[in-house]
């Protein structure tokens, strides 16, 4: 869906723009995102985001994982998303994925477990994926790495789609009922003319001749309404109509009049 690779730009461009207020997240981020930063961007706004983050003269390799606050472990997993990750929204799910050297890999799912965010990983054409395919993970991870525009907007898609899930279901449930209506609407119309054209409609009791003009000139209505038109009650409605039904396949169309 176009809207959902828009909001997967989105949420990438509210990540790079994060400014972070802490020199010491500055530097995480500025290590999470690695080669990216060192003009092999993958992006013009990642490019610039290292050239903020490179003002404080922060050193790639300064960055100690173990000893660093939640905080700067936020800050350096964004800018490893932002190098290396890749976000895709689609009707079966949220899946996002960060892309590495093999030997990478497992340190990176070690850190993300740390922080709560379990993930997998595997080789891909000689390259280490680490993959979050739970929806929750991925955006409690957008969350925290600052994309909150673009989280809320992530879940309202997902709101809006349970809700023309469920739309489209009660439609079609409502089509089915009308096609039903339809089809003993027409059953009907055709038995009342065929019992009108043998002459036998006008020797009916007064009841069913009421029925049989209600339901012609209202063809498209449903019992209830009929029963509101004619002022009989719906289950009288119904039996009257089965009665005309039967009493014209009892003397088919050119049998004689009786
Ligand atoms: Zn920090």
């Amino acid at each position: 869906m176009v809207r959902e690779q828009d909001l997967a730009a989105a949420l990438r461009a509210e990540l790079a723009a994060v400014e972070p207020a802490r020199a010491c997240c500055r530097r995480a981020e500025r290590a999470g995102l690695g080669m990216a930063a060192t003009g092999r961007a993958r992006s013009a706004g990642v490019a610039r985001l290292a050239v903020r983050l490179d003002a404080d003269r922060a050193a790639v390799d300064t960055f100690d994982w173990h000893r660093a606050e939640e905080h700067c472990r936020v800050a350096w997993l964004r800018g490893c998303f932002l190098a290396r990750g890749s976000l895709s929204l689609t009707p079966s799910g949220t899946h996002l994925e960060f892309v590495l050297p093999i030997v990478e890999a497992p340190a990176l799912v070690e850190r993300l477990l740390e922080m709560g965010l379990p993930g997998s990983w595997r080789v891909r054409r000689g390259q280490g994926v680490v993959t979050w395919k739970g929806r929750e993970t991925v955006l409690g991870f957008l969350r925290r790495a600052g994309a909150s525009a673009s989280t809320l907007e992530l879940e309202s898609v997902a709101v809006t789609r349970a809700l023309h899930g469920d739309l489209n279901r009660v439609l079609n449930a409502e089509n089915a009922n009308l096609r039903r209506t339809v089809l003993s609407a027409v059953r009907q119309v055709t038995a009342i003319e065929a019992l009108e054209r043998s002459g036998r409609l006008r020797g009916l009791p007064a009841h069913l001749r009421l029925v049989a003009d209600v339901r012609r000139r209202a063809p498209e209505s449903t019992l209830s309404e009929l029963a509101a038109l004619s002022g009989i009650t719906r289950p009288r409605v119904q039996r009257a109509l089965e009665r005309l039904e039967s009493l014209a396949d009892e003397h088919p169309v050119g049998s004689g009049v009786g």
